[in-house]
């Protein structure tokens, strides 16, 4: 460990910088308060054993000024004083020391008293790491609270807090945003068809298509089910009703199998709804409402399309 060691009184200095050298440290030596605080501001110091009586800046000024600093990282000071009435120690301790050592004083006491401090720094070190440790395993917990599991796009809590902020900006700053609904066409039938494990495979499926055909300023969530929901950022209906189209042409372009539906292949519905200045005094559920009844009409006039709240729903072709 470095230790700065300040002393005015010469053998009393050279005395500690030899002994404290022969106990394995490192030790930069200064010969008053002042000639140490210009070298604790330039060095990397931790542990600092200083004389309290000293000419320039006696000890006690040199620990209230490095306590001051509010550097990163605990700094362990020792006072060496000749001084010992209980409140004079006081005085001392109060000033930010966390230990004192009376003079003349005992080497073998010294040398307890620094291993003790060297402890609490290993300590506070080790503190600080698991600390950073901890930081980071918060910021992923978040991250996997947030993350539905099987889809890997964001859950519904992520979305509660993704659409309020969203739905705050428009009515602040009469933002647009659209909403897209979008549920897989038969998914029940599918599950049947094939097993929960196919299933479970096909949503991922569908999350993967539909995470590469937004745009990266997009947010997709998991709403529940087979259902997943899409913020449309800074666009308004006839833009999001386009992405809509997009994210179901990316889905049946897949021509994937699915026997359990006419079509013979993988298809979504989308219900589309976007925020317009009547909403200001609307909440963001009203647009989920209203994406969601799109949904509906959608899914009622034959599937694989995208509606909007104001379609009619037109009769399924019969097959
Ligand atoms: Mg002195």
């Amino acid at each position: 460990m470095k230790i700065l060691v300040v002393e005015d009184d010469l053998v009393t200095r050279k005395l500690l910088e030899k002994t404290i050298r022969g106990w394995g440290h490192e030790v930069i030596a200064a010969e008053n308060g002042l000639i140490a605080w210009e070298i604790f501001q330039k060095e990397e110091i931790k542990f600092i054993i200083a004389d309290w009586m000293m000419p320039e800046m006696d000890g006690i000024t040199l620990c209230k000024n490095i306590r001051s600093l509010n550097k990163a990282g605990y700094i362990y000071f020792i006072l060496l004083t000749g001084k010992d009435k209980k409140e004079e120690i006081v005085e001392g301790l109060e000033a930010g020391a966390d230990d004192y050592v009376a003079k003349p004083f005992n080497l073998s006491e010294l040398k307890v008293r620094v291993s003790a401090g060297e402890r609490i720094l290993d300590l506070e070190k080790e503190l600080h790491k698991k600390n950073n440790e901890l930081s980071r395993i918060n910021v992923k917990l978040e991250e996997i609270s947030m993350t539905d599991s099987l889809m890997e796009i964001g859950n519904r809590r992520a979305f509660y807090e993704a659409i309020k902020k969203s739905h705050h900006r428009a009515c602040r700053y009469l933002q647009h945003y659209g909403l897209i609904m979008c549920d897989i066409d038969n998914f029940k039938n599918y599950n049947d068809t094939y097993g929960h494990i196919e299933g479970d495979t096909l949503l991922k499926k569908v999350a993967d298509t539909l995470k590469s055909a937004i745009r990266l300023s997009d947010d997709i969530f998991r709403w529940g089910g087979e259902e997943i929901v899409v913020i449309v950022h800074e666009q308004n209906k006839p833009q999001t009703k386009l992405v809509a189209e997009k994210l179901r042409q990316a889905i049946e372009s897949l021509k994937f199998e699915h026997k359990g539906c006419a079509r013979g292949y993988l298809t979504i519905s989308c219900g589309v709804a976007a925020f317009n200045e009547n909403d200001k005094n609307n909440q963001w559920k009203d647009i989920l409402d209203r994406a969601d009844k799109a949904l509906y009409i959608a899914k009622q006039s034959g599937r694989n399309r995208v509606c909007i709240p104001t379609d009619k729903v037109e009769p399924e072709p019969s097959s």
